[in-house]
């Protein structure tokens, strides 16, 4: 089958969505309400699931150009003793998401992307303009709130991420376990260090949890790691400069079908989940995948639109549980207790 989609996001869902209808003869239109991809910074783990799906859109090869490629993983005590050493046999890429949005958007010919051009209710009226509407509109999806009543909105996991780069070459990829706190570094590329951090929100006086003032990230960051491993201190010592992304977590709860008429949920816009299993980027890639096969071979949307909720719904919702899980375990289960000194590795 052959028709019309109106994409509605233009992160990594959207694009990878529109550049495989494009390959299956649909006509896309992405509507996205910022004037260029994000520019959040560090880097994606890319699990072998999603290289798959990247070679399946004909972007694999540029994206192993441009990430690093790891197979093991450590996690640590706060101290720097080793807890648990881990291979993993298909191993996974880093790379950096400002570099495979900028893939995901040289793929798309000029015309495809409207950028500045946020979509309203009004845009989401019945009038069928397009054959497709998909929202890839993120963890806040309006096609999900104006389309399917009946979902909830998204739910706090009590957690805060933070998250930069900053120059300097880590070899391994590494997990810091410390009682409602998590620090972790992998490589960004030859000269770069990845970093990100979550704690629990409770760990936040309400002024810090307000405010937006790197400084501030950078002192809550400096009191609740100070003292950890030699790498994350560095890491604190280099961040000031290097700038700080925040932002407190949240997921989605289950509410039914990815679809409704003509409507269909791809990305975070269907199942955002915790980042502790690094999971959601590749997924919002294979739904791209697996939305495209659909509506290229079913002969009707809505047989189209069916097939990809079977074949999405029940794999992504375990992976959000397991993502929540592994959030409570690492950072929010249990009440807050008195802090003990780390002592020097
Ligand atoms: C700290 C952290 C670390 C992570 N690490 C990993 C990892 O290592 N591996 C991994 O696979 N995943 C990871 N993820 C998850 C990954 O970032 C997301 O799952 C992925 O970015 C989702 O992409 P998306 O396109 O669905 O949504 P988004 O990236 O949120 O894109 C949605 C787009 O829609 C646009 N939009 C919203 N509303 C409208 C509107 N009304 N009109 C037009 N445009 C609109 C937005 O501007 C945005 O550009 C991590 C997430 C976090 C928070």
């Amino acid at each position: 089958m052959r028709g019309t989609a109106l994409v509605v996001g233009g992160g990594i869902a959207g694009l990878a969505v529109a550049r495989g209808l494009l390959d299956v003869g649909w006509e896309v239109e992405v509507r996205e309400r910022l004037s260029g991809p994000p520019d959040i910074g560090g880097a994606l783990g890319v699990w072998p699931v999603g290289m798959a799906s990247l070679d399946r859109l004909g972007l694999g090869a540029g994206v192993r150009d441009r990430a690093e490629y790891r197979s093991g993983a450590c996690l640590r005590r706060p101290d720097g003793r080793v807890l648990f050493g881990a291979h993993s046999r298909g191993g996974a890429h880093l790379v950096s998401r400002s570099a495979l949005l900028d893939l995901l958007v040289a793929a798309l010919p000029d015309d495809v992307v409207r950028w500045n051009t946020p979509v309203t209710v009004a845009d989401l009226a019945p009038r069928r303009a397009h054959d497709v509407v998909i929202g890839a509109d993120g963890i806040h999806s309006l096609v999900r709130r104006t389309a399917f009543a009946h979902a909830a909105p998204a739910r706090p996991l009590g957690a805060v991420a933070y998250r930069g780069a900053l120059p300097g070459r880590v070899e391994r990829v590494t997990e810091i376990w410390g009682g409602h706190r998590i620090f972790g570094l992998t490589p960004l590329d030859a000269h770069t260090t990845n970093w990100y951090a979550a704690l629990d929100l409770r760990l936040l006086s309400e002024e810090e949890r307000a405010s937006r003032d790197p400084a501030v990230h950078t002192s809550v960051l400096r009191r609740e790691y100070g003292g950890w491993y030699p790498d994350v201190a560095r890491v604190l010592a280099g961040a000031p400069t290097h700038g700080v992304d925040r932002r407190a977590l949240y997921d989605l709860p289950a509410f039914g079908s990815y679809v409704r008429g003509r409507h269909a949920l791809i990305g975070d816009a269907a199942h955002a989940m915790a980042p502790n299993l690094g999971r959601g980027a590749c997924e919002s890639l294979i739904d791209a995948v697996v939305l495209t096969e659909a509506l290229a071979e079913e002969s009707t949307v809505r047989r189209a639109l069916h097939r990809y909720d079977r074949a999405r719904r029940g794999p992504t919702r375990r992976i959000v549980a397991a993502s929540r899980a592994l959030n409570r375990l690492s950072v929010t289960a249990g009440p807050l207790r008195a802090r003990r000194p780390v002592s020097a590795p």
